[in-house]
């Protein structure tokens, strides 16, 4: 019998620069992810290329299936619409779509997106501030919610409905102050200065627009849960202010989005997975709000959710390989990977989570993990305490399944494969990796 001999490692002496001992003593052998959904890390390498977004249906269905538990067993009508910005890849939003969610978009192409993927069009919300004559024709023939954002685009719309002679459903987005800041006040109308209100008269007053509900989405990654008890008040007031002038109930009261995802965010002392609000206690917060308003209970409207990366950050990690180890000139440990800020958009506000995926090397030392791109913000994380690694191992990077895949760039590199682990346990690719023909396709030469 042969043994293998293990692989040299040169010995290094490192100022302890992690903190001080926690009362379990110094941190532990680090956490590693070998395989996603039974399936090995280097197998998926092999076969679909490194980087590697891959996805979890699995993980997808039970995050969606515990916020649907948290909000159904506190009130009595609850609909999720599926954020597309956060992540709009067809084999995705189709996951969302078939345990029921409804589609949320915020521009013409979305609302194409989700057309095409079948979604009928009464129950697509249509927000944002961009909206041209088109797209508001387009919402208005499929009977779309249209969330008003500014007096423009109520007027506009009024105008539109008269010529096309048709009545639109539409809501308005609600700004106001919930106690974060700074206030994302340049979305919607203002709830304490009356703009919302005068907005609310104005289409009712409108022959052809049909108030149906109310909006608002007081921000992104809101750890705060009382921020979401304040607006469901505030909304609360607006719903029973419409009842007792114009006698008139609205069918839907919509939270928007905004949950905490697991993530870290730069700078916090806490990770993320401590500090998080579990789906419970947003939904404690937003329905004691609603039922211990001056709402009559058999007059309660809809609750719409259109939480995005909270309910799919867990879901994606991007596989990625050591392309080199690095000794910066000040002596600290660097490493390069083939993975950049180009397809990890969120690595901006978070910590992400990098591991190896393997029990790996027991040194352990500070770190700065950089992307492959010729440009010196490509830092993937600027300080991490890592294993020494070689070139070619394969490391995990998770909770990248919010905006990545829809914020990222096409620069310097293609665009990898992204892959779905279907709940039955097989992999497909949702997204073929981009090639030369890709890029040229929508180029064209001056010809001489
Ligand atoms: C982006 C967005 C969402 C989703 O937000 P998350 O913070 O990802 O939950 C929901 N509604 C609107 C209007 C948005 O713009």
């Amino acid at each position: 019998m042969t043994m293998e001999k293990s692989t040299y490692e040169k010995p290094v002496i490192n100022k302890i620069t992690a903190g001080v001992p926690s009362k379990f003593g110094l941190p532990v052998k680090p956490k590693y992810i070998a395989a996603i959904d039974g399936i090995a890390v280097s197998a998926l390498i092999e076969k679909y290329g490194s980087p590697l977004f891959v996805f979890s249906e699995k993980t997808i269905k039970t995050t969606y299936a515990d916020a649907r538990r948290a909000f159904e067993t506190r009130y009595p009508k609850v609909q999720f619409a599926w954020s597309y910005k956060t992540n709009y890849l067809d084999a995705i939003c189709s996951v969302f779509h078939d345990e029921g969610a409804w589609a949320e978009v915020v521009s013409g192409f979305e609302f194409e997106k989700a057309l095409a993927l079948g979604v009928n069009g009464s129950q697509i919300l249509f927000n944002g501030p961009e909206k041209s004559v088109e797209d508001l024709t387009l919402a208005i023939n499929h009977n779309a919610c249209i969330h008003i954002d500014h007096f423009d685009e109520l007027y506009l719309l009024i105008e539109l409905t008269r010529k096309l002679d048709k009545t639109a459903r539409v809501a308005i987005r609600v700004n106001m102050d919930t106690g974060i800041y700074p206030m994302w006040d340049r979305f919607g109308f203002n709830y304490e200065n009356g703009e919302a209100w005068n907005a609310i008269n104005r289409i009712m007053l409108a022959e052809k627009l049909d108030l149906t509900g109310l909006h608002t989405h007081i921000g992104t990654y809101i750890m705060a849960t009382t921020a979401y008890a304040v607006a469901a008040a505030k909304l609360a007031n607006l719903y029973m202010a419409i009842h007792r002038k114009f006698n008139y109930w609205l069918k839907y009261l919509d939270l928007g989005g905004g949950f905490a995802s697991k993530n870290t965010l730069k700078g916090s002392y806490m990770p993320g997975s401590e500090t998080c609000p579990s789906f419970d206690e947003y939904a404690e917060a937003i329905s004691n709000a609603l039922i211990s308003s001056e709402i009559p209970h058999e007059n309660l409207p809809a609750l719409f959710l259109e939480t995005g990366r909270a309910l799919i950050d867990d879901a994606g990690y991007l596989l990625t390989t050591v392309l080199a180890n690095k000794r910066l000139s000040t002596g600290r440990r660097s490493m390069v990977i083939d993975a950049g800020v180009n397809l990890l958009f969120t690595s901006f506000w978070y910590n992400l989570g990098v591991y190896t995926s393997n029990p790996g090397s027991d040194q352990v030392e500070e770190t700065t993990i950089y992307g492959p791109l010729c440009m010196n913000i490509d830092v993937v994380r600027d300080a991490i305490n890592f294993p020494h690694v070689k070139t070619g191992d394969q490391l995990v990077i998770e909770r990248v399944g919010a905006y990545n895949v829809t914020q990222w760039m096409q620069f310097i590199t293609y665009r990898p494969n992204v892959v779905l682990i279907t709940s039955n346990g097989n992999a497909h690719v949702i997204r073929r990796k981009e090639n030369l023909e890709t890029i040229k396709k929508q180029e064209s030469k001056i010809e001489k």
